[in-house]
């Protein structure tokens, strides 16, 4: 099927919710997609962080495609030894001590969200339930994580949303101000993705931490975007130097396939208990699968510190670029700044030239795959260089 027969069964057949690159995509190798008409596009934005391994990761396709073949889902009535193999891993890596299973980040953060105000009604009291969130924060597209997002643009149509949540800007004595006696949980992502690749300050970030340990008020870090090797660590608090109660994963964690996780310390393990939160889906044993090829992969002596590495060129690479105003983030998690302030206009453009490059806000956003080679970043780099040049 070419482009243009694709473009118009998506108008006749898909609810119109997506604001699309004019690009059709069929196959892709390491950091390299192929669209309909057989063009290939250097991909620094790897599905919004999701394909961690790239394209078509060898190792990946291979436990991914056993896994089909062997069992593709049982519910949880039955113990999943996929399942319990993925969370043994993730918490001998983390040190997180129990792991809740869910297909998306919303998911994720919609189990975090329960986990926080069940604890907070347990150990406080019964009107404990109310959570803190940051102005500029992304938390998903449930109407509860719609609620938990502290930006007023998602606050539309699907009245009434869910109740409890406060929006703080990230400074600790407006965090202090929003909170009270009520307060069970202050959910944080470390750098907001969505809100245009903005970091915490790690100053903040620690006084803060200290704060929630005095009030005993759970830190909730929402790693949707950030973990899984993102930031050159496997999760980015590891950066800040803050033991979260609970952090969010998703996006990179599956490699491409739809898994969601909640993980939390010790003393919260037992917060949760029968019947009280479920999922078909969740530990999928194929998603499971590829999340330990993925973990398995990342965790591997030296990988991280390439990513860092490979973070710290391309970062090198954008703040010398002409028409670049300013560059942040952690490892390959980028945002650029314009000169000529037109992000939108330059992605666009950059998909034209073979480029996928994605935006937040008004920010040129950079989610390479983790495995990206130094030969696609550059073929990457010169493609943007050029449209950034022509543009302004
Ligand atoms: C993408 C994202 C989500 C939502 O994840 P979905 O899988 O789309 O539900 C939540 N939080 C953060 C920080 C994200 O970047």
């Amino acid at each position: 099927m070419l482009f243009e027969e694709v473009k118009q069964q998506e108008q006749s057949y898909l609810m119109p919710t997506y604001g699309r690159f004019q690009v059709a995509l069929v196959s892709g190798k390491g950091a390299t997609a192929v669209d309909t008409e057989g063009k290939p596009y250097i991909d620094f934005g790897a599905g919004i962080g999701v394909n961690a391994l790239g394209y078509c990761d060898p190792d990946w396709v291979e436990a991914v495609c056993g896994q089909a073949a062997a069992l593709q889902h049982i519910s949880n009535l039955y113990y999943n030894p996929v399942m319990t193999q993925l969370a043994e891993t993730l918490c001998k890596q983390t040190g997180f001590s129990k792991v809740f299973f869910a297909n998306s980040g919303a998911e994720a953060n919609e189990c975090a969200i329960k986990l926080a105000r069940k604890y907070g009604v347990q150990a406080h009291g019964e009107s404990c339930n109310r959570i803190v969130t940051l102005n500029n924060s992304f938390h998903g597209r449930t109407v509860t994580t719609l609620s938990a997002t502290g930006q007023a643009g998602f606050h539309q149509y699907f009245t009434p949303f869910t109740e409890g949540f406060a929006y703080a800007d990230p400074n600790l004595e407006s965090v202090q101000a929003q909170v009270d006696q009520n307060t069970c949980a202050v959910m944080i992502e470390l750098i907001q993705g969505e809100g245009g690749v903005c970091p915490l300050d790690k100053g903040f970030v620690q006084a803060l931490a200290a704060f929630c340990k005095e009030r005993d008020i759970l830190l909730v870090v929402d790693e949707v975007q950030t973990g899984v090797g993102r930031t050159g660590k496997l999760y980015c608090y590891e950066h800040y130097g803050v033991q979260p109660d609970v952090i969010t994963s998703a996006k990179g964690l599956g490699g491409g396939l739809p898994i969601g996780a909640c993980l939390c310390t010790e003393r919260l393990g037992a917060v949760m208990g029968a019947g009280m939160h479920g999922s078909t889906f969740g530990g999928n044993p194929v998603a499971c699968a590829g999340a330990l090829a993925v973990l398995k992969k990342i965790t591997k002596p030296g990988f991280l510190e390439q990513v860092a590495q490979k973070g710290d060129y391309l970062r090198e690479k954008l703040a010398a670029m002409d028409g670049i105003e300013e560059v942040r983030g952690i490892g390959m998690m980028l945002g650029a700044r314009l000169k000529a302030d037109n992000a939108k206009a330059v992605a666009t453009a950059c998909v034209e030239n073979g480029l996928l490059v994605l935006t937040a806000k008004n920010m040129l956003r950079f989610l390479p795959p983790l495995t990206i080679t130094q030969e696609e970043l550059d073929k990457g780099l010169a493609i943007l260089q050029e449209t950034i040049s022509n543009l302004q």
